[in-house]
């Protein structure tokens, strides 16, 4: 039996050569790392759960005409997704103050911030990822001014589309990291949503309980992250409303 290429290994995700040119199958792994991968752990099932969760979202963000990476899912945990030059930065809008932004300013974790603030970090493990100013990375042509002004702007309706959706369901989007690739249509380039979007890469607050709902219940040992991330599925009616936080996850088709 042929085996498929393997294109790169993350630390949560696998993308091998997808069957038609131009195209990329995304595995998601049950993997967990934090602190630049200086804490990890498997947690059984994560990986159904953002395969799921990240299609729901990316599904959602084109019916509103964000444009995305995803093609369709494939399996429990893969999906197909168009090939793109990802630029390496990570872009995290923040709603409220969470997380390296209270380290960084002194802020009190959950205070509210007077406008989404939109932070630049140049993807890089060796260096854990550094913050970056827009000058670093036109200076660096990490990316060019129109890129970055589209760039923001797409952040910006992925803030609107994700923090309504969450609303909906009784949850605080905190913040979150997206990442953005180009694609080339002939000679045009646009700019697309890539990567994922999961409780992997937002922070998510109940917001009666203020419980985490995202990966700092991994970061922090709060609890258990698989149930975490079943809830957020089961909220937004990816998994069935009859799932017990404790038992696997089911899929709804
Ligand atoms: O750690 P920090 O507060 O800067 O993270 C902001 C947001 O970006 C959080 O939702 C976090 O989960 C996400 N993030 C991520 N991948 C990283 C760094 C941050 O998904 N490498």
């Amino acid at each position: 039996m042929a085996r498929r290429k393997l294109i790169y290994e993350g630390k949560a995700k696998i993308l091998y050569e997808g069957p038609e040119p131009g195209t990329f199958v995304q595995y998601f792994k049950d993997d967990a790392t934090a602190f630049n991968a200086e804490k990890k752990d498997v947690i059984e099932g994560k990986g159904v759960l953002n395969n799921r969760l990240s299609e729901y979202f990316m599904v959602g963000l084109a019916s509103v005409g964000v444009p995305t990476h995803f093609l369709k899912r494939l399996n429990m945990r893969e999906q197909l997704i168009r090939q793109c030059e990802i630029i390496p930065l990570e872009v995290i809008v923040r709603n409220r103050a969470a997380g390296s932004i209270c380290k960084r300013l002194g802020l009190e974790e959950g205070a509210t911030l007077p406008r989404p603030i939109i932070e630049f970090c140049y993807k890089d493990d060796s260096l854990g990822d550094p913050l970056v100013a827009e000058e670093h990375i036109i200076a660096f042509g990490w990316a060019s001014q129109q890129d970055l002004d589209d760039m923001v702007a797409l952040a910006l309706r992925v803030n609107d589309f994700m923090s309504g959706l969450m609303h909906g369901v009784g949850i605080t989007l905190v913040d979150f990291k997206i990442e953005i690739g180009r694609v080339w249509d002939n000679e045009f380039q646009r700019l697309v949503v890539a990567d994922e979007i999961s409780p992997d890469s937002c922070r998510l607050w109940d917001q009666k309980t203020g419980q985490k709902l995202d990966k700092d219940v991994f970061r922090r040992d709060l609890g258990n992250l698989a149930d975490a991330y079943t809830e957020v599925a089961r909220r937004l009616g990816v998994l069935p409303a009859n799932v017990s936080p404790a038992s696997k996850p089911t899929l709804v088709n």
